[in-house]
């Protein structure tokens, strides 16, 4: 198993060794080999040293190991002569093709929650976005709107049969999946097909799907009651499907419901390959200060390894994201994680080796 590795800059570097250094753990106990890795150079950092913003081959070389970890890339202070934040990684996406942008959302004991209801410690849902085309395509493939003239200016909400076919199927798949771990494993299509024709065409992808995958039970939402909904009951929701732009804005409103920016994992899943990271950026306001949370960067590891048990039909590398997740619940329910970030007294390195000490002992 060979792993992209990009840790890039600020707290990225701290996160992306911290959630390496659990899934080795996790592999370990699981009878697993380390991965091999291959180191990618990439980020603002680089970009100062050197000019380029990933070495030289290494957005080829990424697409050659089984899936990508980054830590986080983009320093305000480092920038392209334009203007621009140093981003590679977008580049990857692009090049990859990685439609399946998977945003887990989950409440813990112990960490910011903030709905009153006691019914909100059981948030447990997924955001499915779609990452590559939806309402961000005119950004993504034209790195312009469409300009119509002076007085008016458009940008495209594009919805192709190809990508939405997949990413349908990849939310059925993830439902299933999620009702065999014991969730309830329903699928929310979340759109708005009552006014855009390129919505109705989302559902009715999805319609079609759904006929494959009869043991899946769905729902339907439009995005505006489902915002409402998140808000109000979203403990009742468990994988949703949307297009790009809404899945950006309901996946940071569902983040923001259980927690910080360190407990926000993130994985961007193609055809061939699957980028994983921790939502946040690279922090540089507390960089070098082992103040980072680094559990949003775990957590994608540990998706990472649900990935990578699939794609090499390797079901122990499951049992190794298991372990990791086990041991982050674990962890908040007994009180012996409390990150920084929420007030608590573990800068990264001690939430780090709590970490694993508590897959060390899981088994
Ligand atoms: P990007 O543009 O790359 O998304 P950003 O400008 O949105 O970056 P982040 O780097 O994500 O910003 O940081 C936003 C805020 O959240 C900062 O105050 C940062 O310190 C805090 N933050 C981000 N990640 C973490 C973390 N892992 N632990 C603690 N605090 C974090
Ligand atoms: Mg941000």
């Amino acid at each position: 198993m060979k792993i992209a590795l990009i840790k890039g800059d600020g707290i990225g570097v701290d996160v992306a060794e911290a959630a390496i250094a659990v899934l080795e753990t996790a592999l370990k106990h699981t009878g697993e080999p380390a991965p091999r890795y291959d180191e990618i150079q990439a980020g603002a950092g680089y970009f100062k040293e050197t000019g380029l913003d990933i070495e030289d081959g290494g957005e080829e070389r990424a697409g050659l190991a089984d899936a990508i970890f980054l830590g986080a890339i983009g320093l305000p202070s480092i920038r392209h002569a334009n203007g621009t934040e140093i981003s590679p990684h977008l580049r990857l996406r692009d090049r990859f093709g990685l439609y399946a942008g998977v945003r887990p959302v989950k409440a813990y004991p112990n960490a910011p929650q903030r709905l009153a209801d006691p019914r909100a410690a059981g948030i447990d849902l997924v955001i499915l976005r779609e990452s590559t085309e939806g309402l961000f395509y005119s950004a993504a493939a034209h790195k312009r709107s469409l300009v119509v003239n002076d007085d008016e200016v458009q940008d495209v909400l594009r919805i192709t049969r190809k990508t939405t076919t997949k990413l349908h199927r990849f939310a059925f798949n993830l439902a299933r999946k999620r009702r065999e771990r014991g969730h309830p494993g329903k699928l929310t299509c979340v759109d708005k097909a009552n006014v855009f024709t390129s919505l109705a065409f989302f559902r009715q992808i999805f319609d079609e799907v759904k006929s494959e995958f009869a043991d899946v039970p769905v729902g339907y939402n439009y995005v505006d009651a489902q915002a409402l909904d998140l808000v109000r009951k979203p403990w009742e929701f468990d994988v949703l499907v949307m297009e790009n732009m809404f899945g950006d804005i309901l996946s940071d409103l569902a983040g923001g419901l259980v927690g910080g920016m360190g407990m926000a994992a993130c994985g961007e899943i193609g055809d061939t390959t699957g980028l994983f990271q921790p939502a946040h950026g690279s922090a540089p306001d507390i960089m070098g200060e082992d103040k980072a949370n680094p559990l949003a960067a775990i957590l994608s590891a540990a998706l990472m390894l649900d990935y990578l048990a699939e794609k090499l039909d390797k079901p122990s590398l499951a049992d190794a994201a298991d372990l990791i997740n086990g041991a982050v619940d674990t962890g908040f329910q007994e009180n012996v994680l409390r990150p920084m970030e929420f007030g608590g007294d573990m800068g990264t390195r001690a939430v780090t080796n709590q970490l694993l000490t508590l897959v060390g002992s899981s088994i």
